[in-house]
């Protein structure tokens, strides 16, 4: 392991993680596991390891688990998967909002950049939510403002399943990108709302098909919370060089992802895997994106990550191999925080 070199600390601004799932499914709702470093299985981030890692910033997934999502298929049962999923995105929210209540010295929604600078400036851990997946909102998008009034500002469309706004791209590697359709009649009425209201849109997790009906007709910089560039990584969940240029062309950015099996050549969901990885993906991001529109998507408690970096006390050792790899120092900075709350500024502003 890389020794850590003696800099001032560098603060991390993450594009993706899924403790708010993490806690729900534990049934959680006090969010002690959160709380209480100490608590067995602690999840990647905790109030106390954030703190450690340098962890001050984040979209929050609210990600709704296939059981619930997909409980019926069936079209008469429609109505009561997406009531099943509403619900459990309310609950997730409520853990968020639980803690922004009880305990604003150490966790606090955002809303506004001005939100997140004060939270940062108070040691506190800010969290912008967002949605993975939409299918808590329904197809009439009647829930969208329900979301919005709750506190999300970003929004992937899809997860990597079918949805009623899309396909989703499959995880199955290797794989193209390229399969299945794009965004159904209920998606573009949902990209057409998140431009309007000001929520960022994630094509993480979109098929092809779907991040370029999203190209054409969002107005926002196209931005991925946590991808990977397929060149490297033959996962479908990963960015093609065509897709990346179009990234570039409006001025969007990419969080680049820890989970194993989006930087490795195998594919495979391996703790063994070597940091260095995300840092020949984040050279290869920073050379067809430019150094000002690439940033960290961790995905903490959503997926398999090298065990560098299993929790967020891992975040400095990454610093130090990004400086190792050659990165100066404003080149880190704008990776690790700079880009994302540029991002947030021209969201949130
Ligand atoms: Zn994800």
């Amino acid at each position: 392991m890389t020794a850590l070199p003696p800099h001032t600390p560098i603060k991390v601004f993450d594009g993706h993680n899924d403790l708010l799932c993490k806690l729900w499914m534990r049934g959680d709702k006090g969010a002690q596991a959160f709380l209480n470093p100490s608590a067995p299985n602690s999840p990647s981030i905790t109030s106390q390891n954030a703190k450690e890692g340098g962890l001050k910033a984040g979209l929050f997934a609210v990600f709704v688990p296939n059981e619930v999502a997909l409980k019926n298929t069936r079209k008469s049962a429609q109505k009561d998967a997406t009531e099943g999923a509403t619900l459990a995105a309310l609950d997730m929210i409520d853990i968020a909002h639980n803690l922004d209540c009880a305990h604003r010295d150490k966790f606090r929604i955002c809303r506004t950049i001005d939100e997140i600078d004060r939270a940062v400036a108070e040691q506190t851990l800010a969290c912008i939510l967002h949605l993975e997946g939409a299918e808590p909102i329904n197809s009439s998008l009647d829930h969208l403002a329900l979301f919005y009034d709750q506190g999300v500002r970003s929004i992937g469309p899809l997860w990597s399943r079918p949805n009623d706004f899309g396909e989703g791209v499959p995880l199955a590697f290797p794989g193209s990108p390229d399969q299945g359709g794009g965004l159904s009649d209920a998606g573009k009425a949902l990209v057409a709302g998140c431009d309007e209201m000001g929520i960022m849109l994630d094509v993480s997790h979109l098929n092809e098909a779907g991040f370029w009906d999203m190209a054409r007709l969002s107005s926002q910089p196209l931005t991925a919370t946590h991808s990977n560039a397929y060149a490297l990584c033959r996962s479908p969940r990963n960015l093609t060089d065509q897709q990346l240029a179009a990234i570039k062309q409006s001025g969007g950015m990419v969080g680049a992802c820890f989970a194993s099996a989006y930087l490795r050549e195998d594919g495979q969901r391996n703790p063994d895997t070597e940091i260095d990885l995300i840092l020949r993906h984040l050279d290869y991001l920073i050379s067809h994106l430019g150094e000002a529109h690439v940033g960290l998507g961790s995905d903490f408690d959503g997926a398999v990550l090298p065990k560098t970096l299993n929790d967020c006390t891992g975040l400095p050792h990454l610093i130090a191999a990004m400086h190792d790899y050659g990165f100066g120092a404003n080149l880190i900075n704008q990776l690790c925080y700079g880009n994302w709350h540029k991002r947030m500024t021209t969201l949130l502003d």
